[in-house]
């Protein structure tokens, strides 16, 4: 059976570089399944798992938005920040949680404030949630 290349690239490092059988992200549209020979194309990732099938084994990735470029044999995903489970430093998320809802419950209403808190929130609760998944 035929394979791709998935690779996760971050302005800081590349997080995952593997030939797998299917990748599933979380496109802006909705959930969206790709294998070898998909037809090309370039969309932005929500802040959500990424899962990995290769063979009975699946994997699971904490990816905090970014783009995915699906090519015939190799997908890219580029994010501002994605973790494998292991790198997950729970009570960091935790932290990040906090400060997010507090800001979001503080009553400012900047509306660029807001939104960088609601973003953070989001990060915060991929991570917390990854974790517990594969715990
Ligand atoms: P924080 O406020 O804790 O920095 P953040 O969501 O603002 O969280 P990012 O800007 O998304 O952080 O990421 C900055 C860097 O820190 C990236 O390399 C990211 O992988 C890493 N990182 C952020 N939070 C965690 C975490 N809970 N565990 C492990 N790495 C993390």
């Amino acid at each position: 059976m035929s394979t791709l290349l998935l690779e996760i690239v971050t302005p800081e490092r590349k997080v995952y570089a593997q030939e797998v059988d299917m990748v599933v992200v979380k496109g802006e549209e909705g959930q969206l399944g790709i294998m070898p020979n998909h037809i090309p194309l370039v969309t932005p990732l929500q802040i959500a798992p990424v899962i990995v099938k290769k063979g009975k084994q699946e994997e699971i990735i904490a990816v905090n938005g970014g783009f995915v470029e699906v090519r015939k044999d190799k997908v890219v995903i580029l994010a501002e920040s994605a973790e494998l489970p292991g790198d997950i430093d729970v009570e960091r998320a935790l932290a990040a949680r906090q400060r997010a809802e507090q800001r979001l419950g503080s009553g400012r209403r900047d509306e660029i404030d807001y939104r960088r808190a609601e973003l953070a929130l989001q990060r915060a609760i991929n991570r917390i949630e990854l974790r517990n998944r594969v715990r």
